[in-house]
Parts: structure tokens; sequence; C-alpha cells
């Protein structure tokens, strides 16, 4: 399986990196509140560059002057299913997936919305368990 990885990052702002890996990259959003395990949070996730697949076990502080300086810690990571075609998900702009991590577990989608004109908003939803 694939894996992800969420790493807390004190950057100017604090926020929390969520990373998916697909087709050889880290898929990544920066989510200003951090991921939440309750159905009824739809956490605001923006789209943000390819991160090498290395980049999935940085832990460490980005010195000042550099983009995004601060410390970053790894605040969850495992595997995750996908339960649909990626790239396909990733195109249309919502796909679903099933984290085994420590914190964050069970079926996640994450789905892009249009906040003005911004195509890279998109809100990650945890799906509630029967
Ligand atoms: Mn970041």
């Amino acid at each position: 399986m694939p894996t992800f990885v969420v790493q807390e990052h004190h950057a100017s702002h604090l926020h929390w990196d969520f990373r998916l890996e697909h087709d050889g990259v880290l898929k990544s959003w920066a989510i200003p509140k951090g991921p939440s395990m309750d159905p009824a949070d739809k956490r605001l996730a923006i789209q943000v560059d390819d991160h090498p697949l290395e980049y999935a076990d940085f832990e460490g502080t980005i010195p000042e002057g550099h983009y995004g300086a601060g410390r970053v810690t790894i605040w969850d990571s495992g595997d995750y299913e996908p339960l649909e075609d990626m790239a396909a998900g990733l195109k249309k702009g919502a796909f679903s997936f099933v984290l085994y991590g420590e914190r964050l577990q069970g079926e996640f989608s994450l789905v892009r919305f249009k906040k003005g004109d911004d195509p890279q908003s998109w809100l990650l939803i945890k799906r509630s368990s029967e």
C-alpha cells in the first residue's frame, strides 16, 4: 500500500502538511487547523507543490530566510488505501481513501471547492463509520 504522512509545521502560520504518496511523489495539502477525526469538521486543505517521496521522513528546522522556515515534526504517518483511481480523483477534484495511521484511521475524502477562483482549495472530511 502507498503511504501518507502528516507533518506539523511551525512556519509563520502553524499548519499541518498532509501528504499522500501517489505516482512517485507526495501529493500535498496544507491544513491550517490540521486533520480531524470528527466527521462534523470539514477542514480547509490548500493543495501545495508535490514533494519528493524522501520528504516523508523529514523532521527538523527549516532555517530562517528559507521558504517555510520553522520546525517540522511528524504528527502521524502510515499506509493508506485508495478507494478509487487516484489520478482520476485528483483531476476531477474528489476522491476517498482509508488511512491506517495512529491518530488518523478510517475513511476520508478530499473534495475540491471553489473559494473565490482558487482551484487549490479542498476540504478534508472524515467519513462517519456506521
Ligand atoms: Mn508546510
